[in-house]
C-alpha cells in the first residue's frame, strides 16, 4: 500500500471517518464517465455504522473554506463498486459507490458485510428513492 491523498469524508451517522483515495474517486468518475462540470458526488459505506450516504465532494474539497483532504501513509481500503442506481434510470449522475474491501475478505464475508448495510431513505443527488439492489 503506498499512501496518498485521500478524501476524508465522515460518516452523516455516526461521524467515524471514510477516507477516499483521490486517485480511486478519479478513477470511478472516469469509468463512469463523468466530467468535471457535473456536480460531484460520491456514495461511501460507513465501516462503523455501516450507514450508505451520498456525499456532495464540492463541499469537502480542499479550498477554502473547509480543508478535508489528507495525506495518508497507507492506502484506505475503500474500493470502488460500481454506479448507485435511482427509481429513475434516465438520472445522472450515477454516484459511485465506494466501501471497505480488505483483499483478504472471502466471497462469503464479504456478502454477509454487504447484507449490513443500512439502505432505507437514501435518496439519489435529484432526491430519487435508491433502493437496495437485489
Ligand atoms: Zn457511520
Ligand atoms: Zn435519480
Amino acid at each position: 500500500m503506498n499512501g496518498g491523498l485521500h478524501y476524508m469524508l465522515s460518516c452523516s451517522e455516526c461521524g467515524k471517518p471514510i477516507p477516499l483515495l483521490l486517485e480511486k474517486i478519479a478513477l470511478a468518475f472516469q469509468t463512469l464517465d463523468i466530467h468535471n462540470k457535473e456536480r460531484e458526488f460520491v456514495a461511501a459505506v460507513c465501516d462503523h455504522c455501516r450507514r450508505i450516504e451520498i456525499y456532495d465532494l464540492e463541499k469537502t474539497k480542499p479550498n477554502p473554506p473547509v480543508g478535508q483532504v489528507a495525506s495518508l501513509p497507507e492506502t484506505s481500503e475503500w474500493v470502488y463498486l460500481g454506479s448507485l442506481e435511482c427509481e429513475d434510470n434516465t438520472c445522472k449522475p450515477r454516484p459511485p459507490l465506494f466501501a471497505k474491501r480488505n483483499p483478504a475478505t472471502s466471497p462469503v464475508e464479504w456478502k454477509a458485510y454487504v447484507d449490513t448495510w443500512k439502505w432505507d431513505g437514501l435518496v439519489c443527488p435529484n432526491r430519487h428513492p435508491i433502493p437496495m439492489p437485489d
